[in-house]
């Protein structure tokens, strides 16, 4: 039985520094010019320190960046097709399909992903006449299972309703492609067809965050328009796509969340946020040469917001934190608590025809969480369940599939975290629940080899679980290798993934475990 719970909240996701010299929460400074000469337009001032305004900065900040893309840029199997597929939908396609699969996940675990979609589903017309089942059985283990049945119904409206072409602009693809959102359709639009648009995705955000100091909740709604006018104001016309990929393997080598490498950065005589970490840095070398003001006093000749009040310097509540230094940007609002989930889960074990043992799998509903995925049978269990009920409940649900009784005493729940149970049932393939195959009002279900399992479209949920009763039977094999069957041909085994196993000792929400991608 599996028990999953919330994740621990994340609040705003940064560290509070500790001993360091803090400001009292402030307002953005005033600009020179006292409050009563400031001129009418608050915002124009709040664009020249939040935005690119300078069309030579912007040059600059191009050049440099670029330059650095073309020396240090992963070699990707994206990029490659991207940079040489000469057929316009195929190069789209190309791309959409990595960015579907490089939401939520990294790119390490992608590529291989990506190289097997590929092989076998080269043009969108080959995606389109896919089934289902197929989709999901190359998407097993890459997590969000929803983003590959998406990707694989936008095929086929592109092959039925739009003769086959992908659409050229990022408003056209947003608007006629299911699943492709702002981004994606930025992404493809100016990688694929060189259309000058920008892009803002999770790298982006913190990169531009940090360059022009904006410190307001990244999230909200204010801020990302703000965002999107950035990114498609420093877009490079001559080169959008490298542009918008150089932006993104900025945030993902260099910028990255806490361990930024600004020594090594292209735009660092751009970036306002470094610009202030030296100031501080100089500041504190004289200090302890006695040549500056002593310790709490402020740091002279910092760059800040000209604007009297600001919706996009840091909160006044959360000021400047040197101990972070550019990590003070971007900030979040705190997340939302997950909600407490728990499931149980069975592996259901027979003998198999030629002496192999089978594991029962049950597909799930053809819409919602992990759509037409197979899996153990699975029952969410409500709040509040002592584990007696909890027991007597999955024994109900097992018993469906078992199709036979099975006493109580044969399962032993075990650990406090995420425990699954197995049953090994004596009769052998003949014998049990195959009937079960097709009952009308009844998911499908199948009985599979341990080979079978690892080529079903199944989730990671679901290969962790088997691993979980692999480290349990201690060979490395399937469930019950190991253990004896007991006399009366029904046997409980047992297993226990608790915190000192090697499974995720976080604890996740059921939505978050079941989803949670390979290698993340
Ligand atoms: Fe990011 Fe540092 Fe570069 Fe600024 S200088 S963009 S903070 S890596
Ligand atoms: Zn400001």
């Amino acid at each position: 039985m599996s028990k999953l719970r919330a994740a621990a909240g994340s609040g705003r996701g940064l560290p509070q520094g500790a001993g360091e010299v803090r400001r009292p929460p402030r307002r953005c400074r005033e600009s020179p010019s006292s409050q009563k000469d400031m001129p009418p337009s608050v915002s124009a001032q709040q664009s020249a320190y939040h935005l690119f305004s300078r069309p030579a900065e912007i040059k600059a900040f191009r050049k440099n960046l670029l330059a650095w893309y073309d020396r240090c840029k992963r070699d990707l199997p994206w990029r490659n097709l991207a940079a040489s597929e000469p057929d316009a939908n195929r190069r789209a396609y190309a791309v959409w399909v990595s960015e579907i699969m490089l939401q939520q996940t990294q790119v390490a675990t992608v590529i291989d992903y990506y190289n097997r979609w590929m092989q076998k589903w080269p043009t969108l017309q080959a995606l389109a006449g896919a089934s289902l089942e197929d989709v999901n059985e190359l998407w097993a283990g890459l997590g969000y299972y929803s983003r590959g049945k998406r990707l694989q119904e936008a095929a086929r409206k592109v092959v039925s309703e739009l003769g086959g072409q992908m659409p050229r602009t990022a408003e056209e693809l947003q608007k006629l492609l299911p699943g492709v959102g702002r981004y994606t359709a930025g992404a493809i639009a100016s990688i694929s067809h060189g259309q000058a648009t920008g892009v803002v995705d999770g790298n982006v955000i913190r990169v531009l965050c940090r360059v022009r100091c904006i410190g307001a909740d990244s999230s909200s709604p204010a801020v990302t328009n703000r965002l999107w006018d950035l990114a498609n104001a420093l877009v490079d016309p001559a080169r959008p796509g490298d542009f918008n990929q150089a932006v993104m393997e900025l945030g993902a080598t260099v910028c990255s969340p806490r361990a930024p490498l600004c020594t090594e950065c292209p735009v660092k005589p751009h970036c306002r946020a470094r610009g202030r970490v030296e100031k501080e840095l100089e500041f504190a070398s004289k200090r302890l040469l006695g040549k500056a003001a002593p310790k709490g006093s402020p740091v002279p000749d910092v760059e800040e917001c000209a604007a009297g009040s600001c919706s996009l310097c840091l909160p006044a509540s959360e000021p400047w934190d040197s101990s972070l230094g550019v990590a003070n940007f971007p900030r979040r609002a705190a997340r939302k608590q997950p909600r407490a989930e728990r499931a149980a889960t069975c592996v259901l074990e027979r003998g198999g025809h030629p002496g192999e043992p089978e594991y029962l799998i049950v597909q799930r509903p053809s819409s919602g969480l992990l759509a037409g995925l197979w899996e153990f049978p699975s029952l969410p269990l409500g709040p509040g369940l002592k584990e007696k009920q909890q027991r007597e409940a999955l024994l109900g649900h097992v018993q469906a599939w078992a199709g036979e009784a099975v006493a109580r005493g044969c399962l032993r729940l075990v650990g406090e975290t995420y425990v699954v149970y197995s049953l090994l049932l004596g009769g052998g393939a003949g014998a049990a629940s195959s009937r079960r195959d097709g009952e009308p009002g009844r998911p499908a279900c199948r009985w599979v080899t341990q080979a079978e399992f690892q080529k079903s479209a199944v989730s990671t949920a679901m290969k962790k679980v088997w691993k979980a009763c692999e480290r349990q039977s201690g060979e490395g094999r399937g469930p019950s290798k190991g253990r004896k069957r007991g006399p009366d041909a029904l046997h409980a085994g047992q297993l226990k993934v608790d915190a000192a196993s090697s499974l995720p000792r976080r604890q996740l929400s059921l939505h978050a475990f079941l989803t949670a991608p390979a290698g993340e």
